[in-house]
This record gives C-alpha cells, sequence and structure tokens, in this order.
C-alpha cells in the first residue's frame, strides 16, 4: 500500500524538533518556487513561530497569485440520494441514524437544477449516500442525463463532479461515458485504524479499497481526480503526508496527481458530538493546513466549501483555495425546499448561508473574478493537458479571459445593478493585465456594450 504509515511516522519523528533555521530553510525554498520533498513537508508542519506562519501566508498568497491570478471558481453541491448503507461516525446519513430516506426522481432533480441555474450555477458536484440497491449507478447516471439536459433560459449545467463511494472500473467508466467533470473521494483519514474505526461494518469501512479508488477511476479513463481529507478524524499532520504521498502514486502511475483537494473539517451533525473527536482543529491550526497544502502542491486546485464561515473563506481565497460552493443546501431536495422555508435533513451544517449573488458582490469587492469557466474540460484539457497549462504560467492568458467573460454572462443574467457596477470595474482592472492586445480589445469591446446597455451578450 502506498500510504506506508511507517514510514509517515518516521518523517514526523525526525522533523519534530525541527529548529527554527531548518523550517527558514525549506520556507525559502518554496518562496523560490522549488518543489518540496516529504522531508521538507514534515519540517514545515512543525512550524509554530508567528512570524515564520506569517512568512508560510504570505509565500501561499504569492503562489495563489502566481498561479491561479484573482480567479476563484464557484460551483454548488446537489444531494440526490441520502439512502445510505454505511455507519460513518461522523456523518448525519449514517445507516443508524432513523429519518425518512428518499432519492429524488428526475423531475425532482430538474427542479432542483433549474433552482440551480437560477442562481447562476454551471457546475455542479453530484452527492449521493453510499447503498447499491437504493441508489445504483445506473440512477447516477440517469441523474446526469437529468441535470445535462435541464435548461431553465440562459441557464446550464456545463460541468458536473461527481462525488459517489468507491467503485469498480466498469463503474467509472460508465461515469466516464456520461461526461463527468472531476470524480471525488474523500479519503476521510489516511490513517488505517483511524479509518477503520470511523467507518464500522460497512462496505466503506474496507480502507484499502477506498484508498485505491482513484487508481481504478484512473484506469478507466477518467483523468480528473479530486482527494480530501475531513480535518478532525486524526493527526492533521499525518493527513497532509498523506495527501502527498497519495499524489504521488498517481502522478508516478497515471502522469498526473490530484486535480483538487478538498479540505473539509468535521461539522455538527445529527447523531453525533463533535467532543467524540479527539483531533478537531482550530481556526489557526485550519490555515496552516490550508497553507501548507497550497506550497506543497502549488498547481492542485483547493476546495473550500461552506462548511466555513464566510470570514474564513474570504482570508483563505487570499492564501490558497481556488474554488468555492456558494448557495449550499446538504440535503436532498434542499433548493426547493428553501425556497418553500421547509426542513430538509441535512448531511451537516454549513456555516456561510449566502446567495451566490452575495458571495460574488464580496469577491468581487475584494479585486477577485468568480468564474464559471469550464472551457477546459470541454476542450478536453483535462489531467496532464491541464496540468501542463498551469506548470507552464499560461493561466492567466486562458483562464483569466475566459472567467472574466462568465463574470460578465452572470452579471446580464443574474446580476443586480450593484454586480454590474462593482463587475464593471473588477472587469476594467483585469483587462489591463492581460498580454494579448486582441483579447483585451474583445473583452473591452464585450464590456462597453454592456454599458451601452446591451443585456443579450452571451444568447
Ligand atoms: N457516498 C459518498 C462517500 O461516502 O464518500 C458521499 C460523500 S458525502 C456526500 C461528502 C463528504 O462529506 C464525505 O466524504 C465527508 O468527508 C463529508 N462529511 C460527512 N459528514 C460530515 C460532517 N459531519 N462534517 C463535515 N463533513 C462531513
Amino acid at each position: 500500500m502506498f500510504i506506508d504509515h511507517e514510514y509517515i511516522e518516521g518523517l514526523l519523528r525526525d522533523a519534530a524538533h525541527a529548529s527554527k533555521e531548518e523550517i527558514q530553510s525549506v520556507l525559502d525554498k518554496s518562496r523560490a518556487g522549488e518543489r518540496l520533498t516529504h522531508k521538507d513537508v514534515a519540517i514545515l508542519l512543525q512550524i509554530a513561530d508567528p512570524e515564520q506562519q506569517h512568512q508560510l501566508y504570505q509565500i501561499a498568497g504569492e503562489i495563489k497569485q502566481r498561479i491561479y491570478g484573482n480567479r476563484i471558481v464557484v460551483f454548488a453541491p446537489l444531494y440526490i440520494s441520502d439512502y445510505c448503507v454505511n455507519n460513518c461516525t461522523y456523518c448525519g446519513y449514517k445507516r443508524d441514524n432513523e429519518f425518512v430516506r428518499r432519492k429524488l426522481t428526475m423531475a425532482e432533480i430538474q427542479e432542483e437544477v433549474r433552482l440551480l441555474e437560477k442562481m447562476g450555477h454551471k457546475r455542479l458536484a453530484l452527492e449521493v449516500g453510499e447503498d447499491p440497491v437504493n441508489c445504483p449507478i445506473e440512477y447516477v447516471l440517469d441523474a446526469i442525463d437529468a441535470i445535462y439536459g435541464t435548461q431553465n433560459e440562459n441557464g446550464a449545467i456545463r460541468r458536473i463532479n461527481v462525488n459517489v463511494a468507491a467503485t469498480t472500473v466498469e463503474n467509472y467508466q460508465k461515469l466516464l461515458e456520461k461526461k463527468i467533470g472531476t470524480y471525488i473521494l474523500f479519503q476521510e483519514t489516511y490513517h488505517k485504524p483511524t479509518y477503520e474505526a470511523v467507518h464500522p461494518k460497512s462496505l466503506k469501512g474496507d480502507y484499502d479499497y477506498h484508498t485505491t479508488a482513484f487508481d481504478r477511476a484512473m484506469e478507466a479513463g477518467i483523468e480528473d481526480v479530486g482527494g480530501g481529507v475531513l480535518f478532525g478524524l486524526y493527526d492533521w499532520k499525518f493527513e497532509i503526508l498523506g495527501l502527498m504521498l497519495h499524489n504521488e502514486h498517481l502522478e508516478e502511475r497515471f502522469g498526473v496527481g490530484f486535480h483538487t483537494i478538498s479540505v473539509p473539517r468535521i461539522k455538527k451533525a445529527a447523531g453525533m458530538e463533535l467532543s467524540a473527536f479527539d483531533h478537531l482543529i482550530d481556526d489557526e491550526t485550519f490555515k496552516k493546513i490550508v497553507t501548507i497544502i497550497r506550497v506543497a502542491v502549488p498547481f492542485t486546485g483547493i476546495i473550500l466549501s461552506t462548511r466555513e464561515s464566510a470570514e474564513m473563506r474570504r482570508e483563505l481565497i487570499k492564501q490558497g483555495v481556488s474554488q468555492i460552493s456558494a448557495g449550499s443546501c446538504t440535503g436532498v431536495g434542499g433548493y426547493k425546499e428553501e425556497e418553500m422555508k421547509g426542513d430538509s435533513v441535512v448531511q451537516f451544517d454549513v456555516a456561510d448561508h449566502r446567495s451566490p449573488l452575495e458571495v460574488l458582490k464580496e469577491l468581487v469587492d475584494d479585486g477577485l473574478i468568480p468564474s464559471y469557466c469550464t472551457a477546459c474540460y470541454r476542450s478536453g484539457r483535462t489531467g496532464d493537458r491541464f496540468m501542463r497549462l498551469a506548470k507552464s504560467g499560461q493561466i492567466h492568458n486562458v483562464c483569466t479571459p475566459n472567467a472574466l467573460m462568465t463574470l460578465m454572462e452572470f452579471m446580464l443574467d443574474y446580476g443586480d445593478r450593484e454586480l454590474l457596477e462593482k463587475g464593471e470595474a473588477c472587469i476594467q482592472a483585469e483587462i489591463g493585465k492581460i498580454e494579448r492586445r486582441d483579447i483585451q480589445q474583445l473583452l473591452t469591446d464585450k464590456l462597453d456594450r454592456i454599458r451601452q446597455g446591451e443585456r443579450d451578450l452571451f444568447v
């Protein structure tokens, strides 16, 4: 197994008493853009001095800026089934929790999608519990067809990332045929004894099968995979090294590592108390986690969900996060329920309850460009072809103009006067930074037409 526990524990033991000088030399290395070794990352995990911590945040911010610029990708989760045969100790959908389970019909899925489209969403993360009988792969495949086939005025979902439990190569091939975006699966914890303890007597409890899921997904031809750790289950230092080893294993075997890494922290959920978890992460440690991941794997996107507060999200976007969810519901049928002021059973509590429009206004205020772009995936720029683009530094000339176009589209279709005004200023500033004259011109023309009151530029 590529998550060698003894090796990780040895790295942590050796680094435990790293001196300030040793930590400084790793900080200098990452500032210079050098690739960090396992030993380097283990040393960085020991950072405690406030001044060095400040340096770490700065370096992470510089890397974020250099590679991703001001773009921030926005998406929403869509829960379609809460049937689950697993009994994960941390999860509100565990089988021991008694509530009336449901899965949406195709018509109900389309209703949810229309509501998401009305908010301006173009990217979804499709979420289901694990239940081979009530939620078989065929149901997920039909749901994907239903989602891609649902149009609401100007709205359409252009990329569906899928979070289904670890499965077979054949099932991953079926998902690939449906043109999914990233296949997402959180490891939860890389520490095998903890993994087995928090997933008692269940399908998900097979550590090796779960940990090799991306191998099967990539064997099936899926090129973009998104990992993650549920922080709070075990020692965060062990988990970060676990992420590194997993990423490297995929790089060695398939030529490309994680497309994204998610960093959920455990939240209160039905049938569990946070006090039962010994490794909960405080805010300062959480910032360290995100920034260390940023410097350790600069080209991997980092996803931050609405589990985190608006303030935490605002801060971490500057220091490494490249994708956020917005306006999220974590219950089946939750978007309709919310419209009707009802209560759906949620998987866990969220902290940022703002609508996408409100989130976008703050992003634009902060000089960031919310992006709904899905061009990479639609033009086959996935896996190592995306990584080549990222590593070449050309993201700015490709992704920034695309992001600006999607911001203009959002402003026209879903924005109000305030967003239009804020957005215009933000776009104007960004156009000035684009190197290619022809692209500058194209964007300037579009912006002028918006200013003149044209409202159908993107039909
Ligand atoms: N069936 C998939 C699976 O088991 O991997 C679905 C995953 S679930 C919809 C998405 C993620 O939410 C889980 O992988 C877990 O990390 C996270 N999650 C579950 N309970 C949570 C809680 N109480 N707080 C925060 N995140 C939680």
